[in-house]
């Protein structure tokens, strides 16, 4: 698995992690989180939001005894996100993955708790030495601003984003702005949920590298290098395909078709979001 400085922070982080929303069935889910390990996709991405805090608990199992493997990722809900909120959610996270400490921490989505606040709270948890890096997600140019100009002594590390062939809309204003600034982007929902549809080019790119469509994908969605991603699965042969998604390389002509296949908008819209 490629890995790559996660934007200025320059830790080296796999290009794909594992996302765990709607993480099911867990015996499975902590087999097919651990194969995944294994494999090198060691980003794990959870938020106290995923079946009310029971992903953090299976992402707990599948890491544990393998803490230092991992590049671990938890989220605050915006409903808590106020100065103590904060805190206490951050501990409740740490306590049901059974660490000491997260390396990165988000903001899920924007909060009516003013955002000074929030990152005020973030900031403490840094200098507690709760949380390695600390980012946003779900925020557009202006709220990623708004967020940077609260912050007194940390920078953000990371913007987690809705990205997928279906929805490049970031491409036009956020990931620019995002990478001019050392901020790395998690795609998230890399498939599109489970909306994932057959297209021919996908399909013919994939031919031409003995690849999968969803590797093909992958790929695509990472050429950018302060790109990241968090693709989704319970089952451990899904997980060993998105893991094998950089193993054949993508050429110029592959990515042209890609790119008028799915083509970005051509002006400004609004953030997608799940
Ligand atoms: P996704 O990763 O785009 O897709 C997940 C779906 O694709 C699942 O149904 C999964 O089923 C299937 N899948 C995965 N690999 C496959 C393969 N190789 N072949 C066939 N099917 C495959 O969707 P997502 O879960 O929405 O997004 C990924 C992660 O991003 C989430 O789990 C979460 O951690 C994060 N996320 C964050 C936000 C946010 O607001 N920050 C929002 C959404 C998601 P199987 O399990 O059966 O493989």
């Amino acid at each position: 698995m490629i890995r790559r400085p996660f934007g200025w922070t320059g830790v080296q982080v796999p290009v794909a992690g594992q996302g765990t929303w709607m993480i099911e069935h867990d015996a499975q889910a902590v087999e097919a989180l651990r194969l995944g390990l294994d494999l090198g996709l060691t980003h794990i991405d959870t938020a106290e939001m995923y079946g009310s805090g029971r992903a953090e608990e299976i992402a707990g199992e599948a890491i544990r005894g393998r803490r230092d493997e991992v590049f671990l990722t938890s989220k605050v809900l915006p409903s808590n996100a106020s100065y103590e909120g904060t805190l206490r959610a951050c501990d409740a996270s740490m306590k049901r993955l059974g660490v000491e400490r997260l390396d990165l921490y988000l903001l899920h989505w924007e909060s009516s708790h003013p955002i000074g606040e929030t990152m005020r709270a973030l900031e403490k948890l840094v200098a507690d030495g709760k949380v390695r890096f600390i980012g946003v997600s779900n925020f557009d140019v202006a709220q990623v601003k708004a967020a940077e100009k609260a912050l007194r002594h940390e920078r953000l590390a990371c913007n987690q984003v809705l990205y997928h062939p279906w929805d490049r809309g970031i491409e036009r204003k956020l990931l620019p702005y995002c990478t001019g600034r050392g901020i790395a982007v998690v795609a998230y929902s890399p498939f599109g949920h489970r909306a994932f549809k057959r297209n021919r080019v996908l399909d013919e790119a994939a031919k031409r590298h003995g690849a999968t469509a969803r590797q093909v994908v992958l790929q695509f969605l990472t050429r950018n290098e302060d790109v990241f991603t968090i693709p989704k699965s319970g089952n451990t042969d899904h997980v060993r395909e998105n893991a094998g998604s950089w193993d054949f390389r993508l050429d110029a002509e592959d990515v042209a078709a890609i790119d008028r296949a799915f083509p970005a908008p051509d002006r400004d819209v609004p953030l997608g979001m799940i």
